[in-house]
């Protein structure tokens, strides 16, 4: 006992000097031609960041430069803090060979093993487009999004903060019709879906999700017509909050998008239920929406010209009622020719459409961004003391939010990941767990 505590105070002691040499020798001080502040929705000129370690020290127009510094010259640039995605599944991804883009077929032909190994490319490739925090709900498989997050979070591969789900909690079935063969056997398609029909089943599933990882419950509020009451959801929400965890629901029908306000769920995936009546409820109680507008022409998913009037009206009309909005896709598929990242950019066709302006697109896509993922304290602000996560785009992303497509420049936790638009990610890959393999 004693000679194993010994062991591990060493190494802790190990572990600590390493720290602190990386964070003394690692200064490094961004010049910013112009520094975008989305909170104000404006752009602040010749500013520097100074970067210590993983986190800023200082920001501002005279920040000294201490002797030694690495200095990363962004002067032509606009630099602005991480982009937020607030509903994605990494670790699925349907196609349209073989399966013809039905991810029902998706599950059953892809292992676990090979969906976790498709989320840390997806993740890699979010990073890439500027995307440092990606809200994962779920449909991973096994819990594929917690082995993406922990992976991540203990330093063997580059990739986004993830905020993941585990597993989708529904009534028996969740979004899925499966066979009787599959539900009483539950040996396939189901790792998708945890059942909970019964309080009893509510508690667990929450606690199974805690348990294996999970940062947000995600559950099926109304996939099924025997749907979740008001209460039932009180009841997730109770759970959840003992380990300080908020609850997402999917939500598909008007009854269902009741009972989730009435609750006071704290985000709703998906607008198709949302109405006036339901926005204005929704902005007075602070309950995020999370969107997912599917903008028309993306090959392979159509969405007909109606439904597209509808999504453009919907999305305006939260946006007047003053709904908290995120940037949020579930584009879970792959395009070919497009990257992940490159295709959830293709979203901003839909907030543009709408009329949203700029200013509020980009603070969808970083300020309510990090409030609904809770990192807002710790992650996402371009502020001294929170973590330097940090990005750049040729043009002003004020005048023309297209500029997002051309990210040039991506730093998270204060390394460089791309830069000149290319990808320089050899810092983040290690043998080993470097920030600790007691992240979990
Ligand atoms: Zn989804």
């Amino acid at each position: 006992m004693r000679r194993v505590a010994l062991v591990m105070s060493v190494c802790a002691l190990v572990g600590a000097t390493v720290a602190a040499q990386q964070g003394s020798t690692s200064l490094t001080a961004i010049r910013a031609g112009r520094l975008l502040d989305p909170e104000a929705g404006r752009i602040l000129t010749n500013q520097v960041i100074l970067v210590e370690g993983t986190r800023i020290r200082d920001v501002g127009p005279n920040v000294a430069i201490p002797a030694g510094t690495r200095v990363i010259d962004l002067s032509q640039m606009t630099v602005l803090p991480g982009l937020v995605e607030a509903h994605n599944h990494l670790a699925l991804t349907y196609k349209p060979v073989p399966e013809n883009n039905i991810y029902y077929y998706t599950y059953v032909q892809e292992s676990t093993a090979l969906r976790a190994i498709q989320a840390a490319s997806n993740g890699i490739q979010m990073l890439a487009s500027g995307f440092t925090i990606v809200r994962d709900m779920g449909n991973n498989a096994l819990y594929a999004d917690t082995a993406l997050r922990q992976a991540i979070e203990q330093g063997w591969i580059p990739g986004p903060t993830i905020i993941n789900s585990g597993i989708i909690i529904g009534g028996m079935g969740g979004q899925f019709f499966p066979t009787p063969e599959m539900a009483q056997q539950h040996n396939i398609v189901y790792p998708e879906y945890l059942d909970a029909d019964t309080p009893d089943e509510i508690v667990k599933a929450v606690r199974q999700n805690v348990l294996f990882g999970a940062r947000v419950i995600k559950i099926c509020v109304d996939c099924k017509p025997y749907g979740y009451t008001a209460d039932e959801i009180r009841l997730f929400i109770r759970e959840a909050a003992k380990v300080g965890m908020k609850v997402e629901g999917h939500v598909q029908t008007a009854n269902g998008a009741n009972n989730a306000i009435e609750a006071g769920i704290w985000s709703i995936a998906h607008s198709g239920a949302l109405d006036d009546a339901k926005h204005k409820l929704m902005a007075q109680k602070g309950i995020w929406r999370a969107g997912t507008e599917t903008p028309t022409g993306i090959a392979g998913h159509p969405v007909s010209q109606e439904t597209y009037q509808q999504t453009l009206a919907g999305l305006k009309n939260a946006y007047d009622n003053k709904v908290p909005l995120t940037f949020s896709t579930d584009a879970d598929y792959f395009v070919v020719g497009k990257t992940r990242g490159e295709l959830c950019m293709e979203f901003l066709k839909t907030w543009k459409d709408a009329g949203i302006p700029n200013a509020d697109i980009l603070r969808a896509m970083t300020i309510n961004g990090y409030k609904v993922s809770e990192t807002e304290k710790t992650r996402g602000p371009i502020k001294a003391g929170l973590f330097a996560d940090l990005i750049a785009v040729p043009g002003n992303p004020l005048d023309d939010v297209d500029a997002l497509k051309n990210v040039q420049f991506v730093m998270k936790d204060g390394q460089v990941f791309k830069k000149d638009g290319v990808m320089t990610p050899a810092a983040f890959f290690h043998g080993g767990p470097v920030n600790g393999w007691r992240i979990r």
